[in-house]
């Protein structure tokens, strides 16, 4: 998308008396966007102005207070996004490929929003639209895709991360026409003010994982605590669920889901998400460094007028590059049918390896102001690591590519 030129702050020296206008900082190198058609393009553009106007200005301030910027609610649910991605059901539909856009496009400027609306549009609708009955569906998927019903996912426990596969702790007791769950999950994006969990435990009756619709605000022995002193994302709410004998109506059950593979084939949909994201945390980083590069001197000159400095820039742009190319055609092959589980692992575990290089290196690029809050490049900073780690750690996305590539499985 095309950006506005920069000639701002530049202070005079012989370089800039050239009065040549710099380049804007874009982080599209290769016209990526392009790749969309034009309505499709329109509703980017949308998500852009909403990011930038309503959320940029603000971001910092909650994300130094812990705290969720509800205020920005109303403008969101005015951009109609909820159920990107789905059809039917109230949901906005298009292509995978938009909702990965969109995805990038959020990150660019916060990957606390971009992650609090992937957990709610992508983890929780995306359980109920691949895993509920007709009714279902037609209950649940309305009021979240008008973003009225928030969700949010657990799946994780205190004790179970990496392998929550085949080790879930959290139990299923069916009991008449009702399921008692009992257990903890940890982590849980949204939790502490949202409306409905998708809680995912273990049915002692035949040992398979099942998912169950859970409301949390009218559910005796439901309890949520928010996480404290986070490093990353702080401007999410995560919380530890405690679930003491709750008891969920067997038609909260997601009635399509029978095991682990069920659940796995939401985060197959998700971890594609979250490699868009990592894009879009990068994209913003180095677009925010060269920025800085542009507009910094140092011996009388701007920053970016040193080689050392383009390396760095140049080095940044082709992670962003590689990775937005990678993402076009990981959701290409999504929209065509063809994803495989090591498709979306390769691209999450790639994606957020050349982010959190990315990140480090615009960090570099600030100096001491890198690590202030006030240069906006921090918080990319923290962000990617809670990136690099969910949704699947490097290590577990390169074990299902390791199985995928050489037919040899190296779980443990
Ligand atoms: C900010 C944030 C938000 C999150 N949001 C959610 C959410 O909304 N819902 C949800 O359910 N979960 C959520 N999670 C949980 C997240 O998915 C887990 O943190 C992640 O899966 C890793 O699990 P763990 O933290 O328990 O690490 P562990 O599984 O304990 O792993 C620790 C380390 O050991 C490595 N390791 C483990 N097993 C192996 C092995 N076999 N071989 C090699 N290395 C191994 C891992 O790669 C990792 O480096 C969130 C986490 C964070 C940090």
């Amino acid at each position: 998308m095309a950006t506005p030129t920069v000639t701002k702050d530049i202070k005079p020296s012989k370089e800039s008396l050239k009065t040549v206008p710099l380049p804007a900082p874009n982080g599209d190198f290769y016209e990526v966007t392009e790749s969309l058609n034009a309505e499709e393009l329109n509703l980017l553009k949308e998500v852009r102005a909403f990011m930038e106007t309503n959320v940029a200005p603000i971001i910092t301030k909650y994300w130094a207070d812990d705290a969720f910027p509800f205020e920005v609610l109303p403008a969101l649910r005015g951009l109609k996004i909820g159920g990107l991605g789905y059809h039917g059901y109230g949901c906005r539909g298009g292509s995978t490929l938009l909702d990965g856009f969109v995805q990038m496009e959020m990150a660019r400027v916060d990957p606390s929003f971009s992650t609090f609306f992937g957990v709610h549009n992508g983890l929780a609708m995306g359980s109920v639209y691949l895993g509920g009955s007709e009714e279902q569906k037609q209950k649940w998927l309305p009021p979240m895709a008008g973003l009225e019903t928030i969700g949010c996912f657990g799946l994780t426990e205190p004790l179970v991360g990496s392998g929550t596969g085949g080790g879930l702790t959290t139990t299923a007791k069916r009991d008449g026409d009702a399921w008692v769950l009992n257990g903890q999950k940890k982590w849980i994006g949204n939790a502490p003010w949202c409306d409905v969990s998708i809680i995912w435990a273990r049915d002692v009756g035949d040992n398979q994982v099942k998912g169950f619709i859970v409301e949390n605000k009218t559910t005796p022995g439901f309890s949520v605590e928010k996480i404290q002193n986070k490093i990353a994302l702080r401007v999410v709410q995560n919380g530890l669920i405690t679930m003491d004998n709750c008891r969920v109506p067997e038609e909260n059950r997601l009635q399509a889901d029978a095991s682990f593979r069920d659940t796995a084939k939401v985060l197959r949909m998700t971890r594609a998400g979250v490699a868009w994201m990592a894009t879009g945390c990068g994209m913003g980083a180095y677009e925010h460094a060269l920025a800085y590069a542009q507009k910094r001197f140092q011996f009388g000159k701007p920053i970016g007028s040193f080689q050392l400095v383009q390396d760095l820039l140049a080095k940044m742009l082709g992670n962003v590059t590689a990775s937005q190319c990678m993402v076009v055609r990981l959701s290409q092959m999504q929209d065509e049918g063809k994803l495989k589980d090591h498709h979306a692992s390769l691209a999450k575990a790639f994606c957020t390896v050349r982010m959190r290089e990315t990140v480090a290196w615009a960090r570099e690029l600030l100096g001491g102001n890198g690590i202030l809050l006030d240069e906006q490049v921090a918080r990319f900073f923290a962000d990617a690591e809670a990136l690099y780690s969910y949704e699947g750690t490097r290590e577990m996305n390169t074990l299902i590519v390791g199985k995928a590539i050489t037919g040899f499985s190296a779980f443990v």
